[in-house]
């Protein structure tokens, strides 16, 4: 029951010469890691930050998010993730609701929050460069900034106030005084909800959350050879998911993670090759991604021994293709960021079901509940899913009633639909507010997805209840082809009638290039209903 940063402190007692995080090229050692993150907490501590006050990274996966994440720890400080693509006005939301005193974040950032940065408590902001350090690849950094600001010198001014990352490495003493933590009550984590439903919230995430699910992903997925494994971490460390099976699980064990700032195929097969990760947590998009890169094939990517996939359903012809073309195991798991965030999967080493998110890990319960109440359904019926276990969240940062309506004598109600069959294996149907209700009948577009998925020409696509004013709600299919291919509605629409109830069928279907994405990776199904209720109005 050591906090989260002591793990850290262990990993460079125990072998300081070993990889930490190899990036872009370059490796940094654990001794390197540890002497950079007491630097940033002595640093941190000086400007006087203190036990429990929150400070932000916004940056993308790259050695300084490490750094600031055990720097800020290890100064008695709590995280607040901040996703590097938020807009002014989501940077003013996260910083007022989180009360962050001082923010970490990539230089060209600086200007959105400087717009802002008077309507929140900040007081210092701690920049790097896109070069600082390690530099970023051009085609890396496109996604958090515009092009034309590439090799920009950013200014940063804010009430006399700044400070360059760089410097504070070269100048700041490795000593430091660590408060005494409260493994079980102190937060490590401040971690904004994805938005996807609803205005975002602080899941407050403590020392004993995040390593307990780190240990129970281990004990129950990967059982891997502590020292031995590289972990491959694209998916992005601001988002919990890759927080905990990146880079709270790779320094738990003394491993060596591989970062990449942003998704890109051909990047990563490029890096798999060479690199050679052991294992590779991610999200069925990123998984599509590399499948259909053309040139997938003249990649070695053999090292590849165990996979989770969560945040999305896995579409099974998907997981049958990874797993053919690396020889490793993608197994399916599920998880939110209130329980930080995985609590089932099913086994990497063992049976697994298909279709099925798997059993609930080790210390983990999960009930089946009649929506609205706390009673248990019987086996094989729909209900909403909820958990209890070590992960779940202390509750939603200053807003008890919100926490009051989502742990409910001690369990998570976790807005999810689904059922267990006789042999204890979960199914997610839906998500509660997914739910299509057309015509009286209650639609999972899960469901639907899964059928369009069957169709060889489909890469992408999403299913959502689109308003109607005869049956309530429509179901429209968003369609993304694989390239070379072409489909059409007609085509679709015979596909769907062959292998779903007429009232499932699509009404709509629409054509794009691409989906509106979360950084994990997430379709947003939201904001494709809300484009379409604008467009109406
Ligand atoms: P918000 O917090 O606003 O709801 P979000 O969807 O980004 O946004 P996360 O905590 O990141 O929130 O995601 C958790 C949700 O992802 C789950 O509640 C569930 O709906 C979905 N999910 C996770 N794993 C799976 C899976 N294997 N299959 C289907 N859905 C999944």
């Amino acid at each position: 029951s050591i906090p989260v940063q002591d793990y850290l402190t262990k990993a460079y007692e125990d072998f300081p010469q070993k990889t930490a995080i190899h990036f872009l090229g370059k490796d940094i050692s654990y001794e390197e890691l540890y002497q950079s993150a007491m630097k940033m907490a002595n640093y941190l501590q000086k400007l006087g930050i203190e036990k429990g006050d929150r400070v932000s990274i916004m940056l993308p996966n790259c050695p300084q998010a490490v750094i600031s994440f055990y720097g800020i720890l290890y100064a008695g400080g709590v995280v607040v993730m901040t996703n590097p693509l938020y807009t002014e006005r989501e940077i003013a939301y996260q910083m007022k609701d989180s009360g962050a005193k001082a923010i970490i974040a990539l230089d060209i950032l600086f200007p959105r929050i400087n717009k802002v940065i008077k309507e929140t408590d900040l007081e210092n902001v701690i920049v790097t460069g896109i070069k600082d350090y390690l530099s970023f690849p051009k085609n890396l950094v496109y996604p958090f900034i515009q092009k034309k600001q590439y090799g920009m010198t950013v200014k940063v001014e804010h009430r006399g106030i700044n400070h360059l990352f760089t410097e504070i490495m070269k100048t700041a003493s490795p000593q430091i005084t660590q408060p005494p933590f409260d493994f079980d009550e102190d937060l490590a984590l401040l971690q904004y909800t994805g938005g996807t439903t609803g205005s975002p919230k602080g899941v407050m995430l403590t020392h004993r959350n995040l390593i307990s699910n780190a240990t129970m992903c281990d004990a129950w997925l990967y059982k891997s050879k502590h020292g031995e494994e590289t972990i491959m971490g694209i998916i992005p460390l601001f988002h919990v998911y890759g927080l905990t099976t990146v880079l709270i699980l790779s320094v738990m064990q003394g491993n060596k993670m591989v970062l990449l700032p942003k998704f890109d195929p051909e990047q990563a097969l490029k890096t798999i090759n060479k690199q050679k990760p052991t294992l590779f947590p991610g999200a069925p998009t990123l998984y599509i991604g590399l499948l259909n890169h053309p040139d997938i094939q003249k990649y070695d990517l053999s090292s590849i021994e165990a996979c989770l996939s969560g945040s999305a359903p896995l579409p099974t012809e998907v997981q049958e293709k990874f797993e053919r073309i690396t020889g490793g195991k993608l197994v399916e798991g599920y998880g939110l960021t209130e329980t930080s965030p995985v609590t089932h999967s099913n086994l990497v080493w063992g049976e697994r079901t298909k279709g099925s998110i798997g059993m609930p890990y080790p210390d983990t319960d999960c009930e089946i509940f009649l929506p609205g109440t706390t009673d248990p359904v019987p086996n094989g019926q729909i209900g909403e899913i909820a958990i209890k276990g070590p992960q779940v969240m202390k509750g939603y940062w200053n807003r008890p009633d919100a926490t009051a309506a989502t742990i409910v004598d001690g369990w998570l109600l976790t807005g999810d639909l689904g059922y267990m069959d006789d042999e204890g294996h979960f199914f997610i149907v839906d998500r509660k507010k997914d739910m299509i209700i057309a015509g009286g009948f209650n639609i999972y577009p899960r469901e639907i997805e899964e059928v369009l998925y069957e169709h060889e020409a489909i890469q992408e696509c999403v299913v959502a209840g689109i308003p109607d004013p005869y049956r309530g709600e429509t179901v429209k299919a968003y369609i993304v082809a694989k390239e070379g291919y072409t489909v059409t509605e007609e085509q679709l629409d015979k596909h769907c009638r062959e292998h779903l109830a007429a009232f499932k069928v699509p009404r709509i279907y629409e054509f794009r290039k691409e989906l509106p994405k979360t950084a994990v990776g997430k379709i947003l199904r939201r904001s494709l209903v809300d484009e379409e209720i604008a467009k109406r109005n």
